[in-house]
């Protein structure tokens, strides 16, 4: 079998087919046979490359890229230093376990997290291989620092598909239902949603408002961390109000519970600045981090204040796969990727070119409620002309709009209502600006 030659950011948008063609029909085909039905694929073309901003699919069919693998390819697909150093270490060794026998990328990738994640303070890490694990581990962590039970979450979060992550997680459809019982001992209170707020609260007051009910119902000596996600993404791409984090910084510092940034979707550059805590003005005690750390291999982070990480016992943190190897080696050619090219300026730039013209679109379609995001994470939130109700179903119309035009968009929020823009960092801006033109034609046919 030859490789499938790489794709270049010159090749741009090329439609060969309908979509999905027919040589990915024919596997989808055998898919239903073969792959539970839980799974989905909000597109199902079957990929057979990708890189710069691009996705080829089987049927020679070429896609922009606005989704990076779900928020993974920051640094770009199949990213030549990643493939390289990756390669290298294959070729050496693919696993061990840290466990049995350690090896110098595990520790490099949490020399690198110490040094990256927000706060100068002497930190620990330990690593795991998808993002719910490091929530997970974030909580048992917290649980141990603190002797407390308690767990804080918000309203519109997500923090992955296990058992206990799926608690923390707000939305039951499709992600919660028919999996209970959930554990115990976790409490939500209200996110600031700004677009969605009736009352149009401070951040500090939105913050007082619902730590105030924490305290009466909870009590705040119980609580042994706040887990918070700095841009709150699968809930809809919502940046709370200015000063709604610093107030549950300060209501954690004097109860004593942990705060914990779940930036597993805004960490690594995504958002303009490594971690998007720093927007925030936040030292979390514990970050979980995941996603776009490894340039698409599976690796997931828990970094955290040395004493609060050091109170779990010799033992108590480990996993076959954790920190494996080839996912190290890709981490930190990642890492250097990011620092070398300052992927976190890019994403600025980013910002720059999608607020202006999604604000644009904004002004001449009422559907649009609001633009918000920072960096190359930004959300358009659609709206029934007129008032704030949800419109599901015009960014469904729109991305399926958009697909059938050769650009990969998804959908996004509590209410499936927000179009969700989160390219690759390294997108060039010829292909960024193909795809708006492709969203633009679509709104003239859709929107209102
Ligand atoms: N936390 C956040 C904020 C996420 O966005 C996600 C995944 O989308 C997760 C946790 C779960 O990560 P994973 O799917 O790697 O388990």
């Amino acid at each position: 079998m030859t490789a499938p030659s790489s794709v270049t950011p010159a090749q741009g948008r090329e439609l060969a087919t309908e979509i999905p063609g027919p040589r990915s029909q024919e596997i989808h085909a055998r898919r239903q046979k073969a792959v539970a039905r839980g799974v989905g694929s909000a597109l199902p073309v079957y990929v057979e490359a990708a890189g710069a901003g691009l996705l080829r699919d089987i049927d020679g069919n070429t896609y922009i890229d606005l989704c990076s693998g779900l928020g993974v390819t920051g640094v770009g697909n199949a990213a030549p230093d990643v493939v390289a150093a990756v390669q290298e270490q294959v070729a050496r060794f693919t696993h061990t376990c840290f466990l049995a026998t350690p090896y110098e990328g595990y520790v490099a990738v949490c020399e690198q997290l110490a040094e990256l994640t927000p706060g100068a303070h002497e930190k620990r890490s330990a690593l795991f291989s998808t993002g719910a694990e490091a929530v997970e581990n974030a909580v048992k962590v917290a649980r141990a620092a603190t002797g407390r039970a308690a767990i804080v979450v918000l309203d519109h979060a997500y923090h992955g598909r296990t058992n206990l992550t799926l608690g923390l997680s707000a939305r039951n459809m499709p992600f919660k239902q028919g999996f209970g019982p959930f554990t115990p001992e976790i409490h939500r209170i209200p996110a600031s949603y700004p677009f969605r707020d009736p009352e149009g609260l401070s951040g500090e007051q939105a913050a007082r408002d619902a730590l105030e009910v924490l305290e009466r119902q909870v009590g705040g000596e119980n609580v042994a961390a706040v887990v918070v996600e700095p841009i709150q993404g699968e809930g809809g791409f919502i940046v709370p109000a200015p000063g709604y984090l610093p107030e549950i910084a300060r209501w954690c510092a004097r109860h004593g519970a942990l705060l914990v940034a779940d930036e597993i979707q805004s960490g690594f550059c995504r958002t303009g600045a490594w971690f998007a805590s720093e927007h925030e003005g936040i030292v979390p005690d514990i970050v979980a981090s995941a996603k776009g750390i490894a340039g698409g291999l599976p690796l997931a982070a828990v970094t955290g204040r040395a004493e609060v990480m050091d109170a779990v016992q010799l033992g108590g943190f480990g996993g076959t796969y954790g920190g494996n190897p080839v996912a190290c080696a890709a981490a930190l050619a990642a890492i250097d990727v990011m620092r070398r090219q300052d992927l976190a300026a890019a994403a600025r730039r980013i910002e720059k070119i999608l607020t202006s013209r999604l604000n644009e679109l904004a002004s001449r379609y009422d559907a649009i409620g609001e633009v918000r995001g920072r960096g190359a994470m930004i959300g358009v939130e659609l709206v029934r002309p007129g008032s704030k109700e949800p419109a599901p179903e015009l960014a469904q119309r729109v991305v399926e709009a958009c697909h059938a035009k050769g650009v990969f968009l998804l959908t996004v929020g509590t209410f499936g209502n927000v179009l969700r823009f989160l390219p690759p960092l390294v997108i060039a801006e010829e292909l960024l600006s193909d795809a708006l033109d492709v969203l633009e034609q679509s709104f003239a046919r859709l929107g209102n």
